[in-house]
Order: structure tokens, then sequence, then C-alpha cells
């Protein structure tokens, strides 16, 4: 597994404010946010992309997940929020390890994209 900017942020290699972590996973601020609120959900396991994840990783990405409504919960946001993964770079994905973003702090608009 290469390198990302977040395996070295999860390593301690480059600072970052963490928000929220614990043994799997840790919530940091997005460096170029797209709402008041961008918090990225990082696992500590690398995993390049969602669709590398396997079936051994089935609790990891529960684990992702309930975190992620943590994370929204302490940051006064569990009302309403968007999750996001990008798969891949057509995806729009720009770091390969995979991420789930969180955006909110405003109401979000209809739709998807
Ligand atoms: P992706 O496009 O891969 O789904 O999302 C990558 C996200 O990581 C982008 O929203 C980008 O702003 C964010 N990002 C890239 N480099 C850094 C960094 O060094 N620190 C933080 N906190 N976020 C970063």
């Amino acid at each position: 597994m290469s390198e990302t900017i977040f395996s070295k942020i999860i390593a301690g290699e480059i600072p970052a404010d963490k928000l929220y972590e614990d043994e799997h996973c840790i919530a940091i601020n997005d460096i170029n946010p797209q709402a008041p609120v961008h918090v990225l959900v990082i696992p500590k396991q690398s995993i390049a992309k969602l669709s590398d994840a396997a079936a051994t990783d089935q609790a990891l990405l529960g684990h992702l997940l309930l975190s992620v409504a943590k994370v929204a919960e302490q940051l006064g946001i569990a009302d309403g929020y968007r999750v996001i993964i990008n798969n891949g770079a057509g995806g729009g994905q720009t770091v390969f390890h995979l991420h789930l973003h969180i955006l909110g702090g405003h109401t979000m608009s209809e739709g998807m994209a």
C-alpha cells in the first residue's frame, strides 16, 4: 500500500487536529471545506478505495458509519448531514486511502450531485 497524506496523518508524521479518534479510525476537518462542516472519517487500516474492501472488512465498514453518526452528534449536526464516499478517480477520489466525507452545518440541497 503506497503512502498517502492520510496514512502520514494517522502515523503522526503530519500534524492534524483530530476531532475524534478510536482504535479503528480518526476524524479530521477537511483542509478545503465544501460546507460549513466538512469532516473526514478515515480508517486507520489503509484500504485504497471502497471497491477494494473485502468481506473481511465488513465490521470496519460498519464501524466507520457508526463513527460518522457519533462524530455528527459530537459536532451538533445530527439532525441533518450528508455522507459521501468518492470511489476511484472517475468518482472524484483524489486521496487513495478510503475516507467518508461528512458535510453539514447548513440545509443540504436535494439531489446527489
Ligand atoms: P476525495 O476527493 O479523495 O474524496 O477527498 C479528499 C479530501 O481530502 C478532499 O476534500 C481534500 O480537501 C482533503 N485533503 C487533501 N489533503 C488534505 C490534508 O492534508 N489535510 C486535510 N485535513 N484534508 C486534506
